[in-house]
Order: structure tokens, then sequence, then C-alpha cells
């Protein structure tokens, strides 16, 4: 596989959009899998955008997610400056190129003449377009006015009667007639290029060899193709993913829902399982498995399973999907994560007991706030008693068992109680030996301990909550519980 250079061109916009995330995923994955290079490049080139931070905040996200750049503004590389706004030097250079050669042509139409021209367009009912009405100044002339400071920008001159192919890797070969192309602007009067030049002459000074990204610069492809042209360069390959959809099938855009990374990290999403997600979207492995480590997707994935119709964002699958990923991970990993949340019911209660809570409160948790909710939930005072299971203790059997049980439990030496495994071995025997005399076993046992326990009908395994809790709390709770029933015994 010959390598393949690919790059990551977002503006910084101050957050990750999942799209963006799926956009630079796919590239890393064709840069990694033929030893090439993954290039970050910020396109800044729209000042009134800027957003302070934004890079750094870039840097940081990807961090998390673990996809590293072999170049870019911050380690550098051979065909830098990696951030267009340095580059202005570079772009004004190539905008000559075109000028020489007739490609482009300046444009002294102000923003009100042009809206004029839109709005006469509209109610002629024809498609917006610039109608090339400066494509025809006298060079002279305006060279006279561009000498005299009057503002203007740079627009490409779009041949007519031509039909420009895009050859998309997902896509196939799209056809566009040029008449149909806009005479884009390149250079806009603040000296800033627009995207298109920068994109173009970027892409080419970076060696870029493939250009993935979003089905939305699709339109934009044929003057890209246009620009080549001009200038005598072979153009890299292009592959336009499929748009990113709601459930509803509606565009994921950010007011439609959560669409930055920075927010599912925050809901505690590991990210392995946000790029697990987001690679499955487009693209498919030809059957029927979902979980896709970065080193399975280095090995597997292809522009050539990657589809073309929108994609659907499933959230409640990204959760199920971080549910798996943290099967995975150990017990002690798990408790650092959270430990931060638990300082004070560490104190109390200490470090083994919570730990031993982690270890058993774990199954099925989709997030880490949903174990630290489980922990904390543990450790709090009970809620008010169910009435049903408090009813249970008013049943004779129930409640001469519990007093056996009681004592059973308080023979327990205090040190077992921290020996956990042990202790859940006791517990078990000791409920059965407390029910024998009095006919209380299975399901009617462990009801009663639960109602006596908890006073709720469901709740943690009881041979571990008691290890949770410790000998004190366990032997009050169960204190109060023997009086509750022989209080409505008195009655
Ligand atoms: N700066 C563009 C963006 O924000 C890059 C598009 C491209 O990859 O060409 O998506």
């Amino acid at each position: 596989m010959t390598p393949r250079r690919t790059r990551y061109a977002p503006s910084p916009t101050g957050y990750l959009h999942v799209g963006g995330l799926r956009t630079a995923l796919y590239n890393y994955l064709l840069a990694r899998q033929s030893g090439g290079a993954f290039v970050l490049r910020i396109e800044d080139t729209d000042q009134t955008r800027k957003v302070e931070g934004a890079v750094e905040n870039l840097y940081e996200i990807f961090a998390w997610l673990g996809l590293d750049f072999d170049e870019g503004p911050r380690s550098g590389g051979p065909v830098g400056p990696y951030v267009q706004s340095e580059r202005l030097a570079i772009y004004n250079d190539h905008l000559q190129r075109l000028v020489t050669t007739g490609h482009a042509y300046p444009c002294f139409c102000s923003s009100e003449a042009l809206e004029i021209m839109r709005a006469e367009q509209s109610a002629r009912g024809i498609s917006p377009m610039y109608d090339r009405r400066c494509r025809t100044l006298a060079r002279d002339a305006a060279r006279t006015r561009i000498a005299s400071g009057e503002p203007h920008v740079w627009r490409m001159a779009v041949p007519p009667g031509r039909v420009i192919a895009v050859d998309d890797l997902i896509r196939g070969t799209v056809e566009i007639r040029s008449d149909t192309v806009d005479d884009q602007v390149l250079m806009k009067s603040d000296g800033f290029p627009t995207y298109h030049l920068a994109n173009v002459v970027d892409d080419h000074w970076m060696e870029i060899t493939h250009v993935v990204r979003g089905e939305e610069w699709l339109t934009s492809t044929p003057k890209h193709m246009l620009l080549y042209e001009f200038f005598g360069w072979t153009p890299p390959r292009y592959a336009h993913l499929p748009l990113l959809l709601n459930p509803d099938r509606s565009k994921m855009s950010k007011r439609s829902g959560d669409v930055a990374v920075e927010d599912y990290r925050r809901r505690g999403i590991l990210p392995e399982a946000l790029i697990n997600h987001v690679a499955l979207l487009g693209w498919h492995p030809g059957d029927d498995r979902e979980l896709f480590g970065v080193r399975d997707l280095i090995a597997e994935f292809s522009l050539e399973r990657v589809g073309k119709a929108g994609a659907v964002f499933d959230v409640t699958k990204l959760f199920w999907m971080n549910s798996e990923y943290l099967k995975e991970q150990s017990d002690d990993v798990l408790f650092e994560r959270i430990r931060g949340e638990l300082g004070e019911l560490i104190e109390v209660n200490g470090e083994a007991r919570v730990r031993y809570a982690v270890a058993s409160l774990r199954g099925g948790i989709q997030t880490y706030a949903d174990l630290t909710e489980r922990v904390v939930q543990v450790f709090a005072p009970a809620p008010h008693p169910d009435n049903e299971m408090a009813r249970l203790l008013h049943e004779s059997a129930i409640r001469d068992m519990l007093g056996d049980f009681i004592m059973r439990m308080a023979e327990i030496e205090a040190a077992q109680w921290s020996e956990f495994a042990g202790l859940e071995d006791r517990f078990k025997s000791v409920a059965a030996e407390a029910g024998k005399p009095y006919g209380v076993k299975g399901r009617t046992l462990w009801r009663g301990l639960r109602a006596a326990l908890t006073g709720q009908p469901h709740g943690p395994e009881l041979a571990k909550l008691v290890g949770m809790w410790g000998r004190e709390r366990t032997l009050s709770q169960l204190g109060r519980a023997l009086d509750t029933a022989r209080n409505a015994l008195s009655r």
C-alpha cells in the first residue's frame, strides 16, 4: 500500500463536532494503515469566526481521544506553517499566478450591489450567482481602480461550457456543468484568501494524497478541480462522507442536541467507545461485528466500505457501546476514575469498603457517573421503607427468624467483616441457619432479609451489601427492623 498523506483541516470553532471526529478518524486510519502521515491544518481564514484557545482545545481533545498528528501547528513538519493565517504570502503568490494566466480577475461590486443582483435573479426565478459583470472590465481600468485604493475582491474565471468531472472514491464520478459554477471569490478584500484557494494551495503543497471530508463540500469540489487545472497540478483523490443524521433523519447540527465530543466526554463516554461509534457511521465491516478498537479499525477500515446514505447517530447505541468498554476496565481503574467524587465516603467508611462497593456495584453501568451514583446511594441513609416490604416483617416466622439471624451476625468476628469474599459466604450460611428452625428459606428468606436490611424490594446483593456497610451499620439496621417487627406485635 503506498503511504497516504491525509489531513484534518478544521476551522477553529472551539469544539469538536462528532462529524468532525469521524472525518478526522477516517483520515487518521487511512494514514496509519498505509504508513503515511496524518496532518493537522488549521483553516482560520475567516477572521470573523476566530475563537480564542480553539487550537489548544483541539489538541487537548485529540490527546484524550488518543489520535495523534504527525505534522501540525504544534509539532511542525516539513511543509508548514500549518495555520492558514500564517501562510498569507503563499496564497498571494498563487493568486498572482492566476491573475497572470487570466484565471482570476478583480471584482469591485459592493455587497449592496451583489444583494440587489441576487434579489433580481431570485425574482426572475433563476438561482443566484455572480453575473460576472467585472470579468469584462478592461485590464487598465481595473488596474487604475486598484491603484486608487478602491476595495475589491478577486474571483476565479470559471470557463464556460465545460463539464467538470469529480472522481469520488465513495460516489463514483460526479459530473457538473461549469455554467452552474459560480465565479468564486478567491481573495477577500481584507487580503485573506477564501477557503477554496487556501484549501487547494495547501493540499497541493502539503502533498495530500487523499481528501476525506463531509458531503457538504462536494459542491465546492468542481471549483477545486478547476483550480488544480489552472495551476497545472494533479488533484488528490477525493472521498465525501455521508451526512450524519439524528434518529428522526434530520441533519445533525449544534442546535439539534449534543454534537460536541466534549459533551460526551463530560457525560462519561470513553474515547474508545466514541471512536468505535463514529467509525461505524458510514463505514461497515461487512459482517455483524460491532466492537472495534482503533487497532482493529486500522487493520480493517477501507473507503470502499463507506456508504453514500446518511448515517444515523444513535445515542442509545453509543451508551451501550460505552458499557461494553467499561466491562473491560479493572475494578482498580474504575475506582481511580471516580475516587475524586467519593472523597467523603472514603473518609467515613474507609477505602477498602468503598473499593469493595465499586467492585460489587459495577455490573451493567453505562458511565462512570452511573457507578458513582450507585456507590453514593449504597452509603446514603436508608430511604423510607416500602410498605409491602415493611409488612413482611410482621409475619411471625420472619420476625422470629430475624432475632436469631441478628444474634448470629453479631457473632461474626470484627476482622471478618473486612474479608469481603469470606463474609459473603458467612452471610449466606448464617442466613440459611437462622431460617431453618422456622421453615423460612429460599425466596421468602431473602425477601425477609431484604425487608429488614433495606426496606426496599430491589437493590444490591445482600451478601455484598453487608460488607459494603460494615458491622456497625448492618447491625443497627437489623436492630431497627426487629424493633419494627416487635412493635407491630404489641399493637
Ligand atoms: N475547513 C473545512 C472544514 O471546516 C475543511 C473542509 C475540507 O476538508 O476541505 O470542514
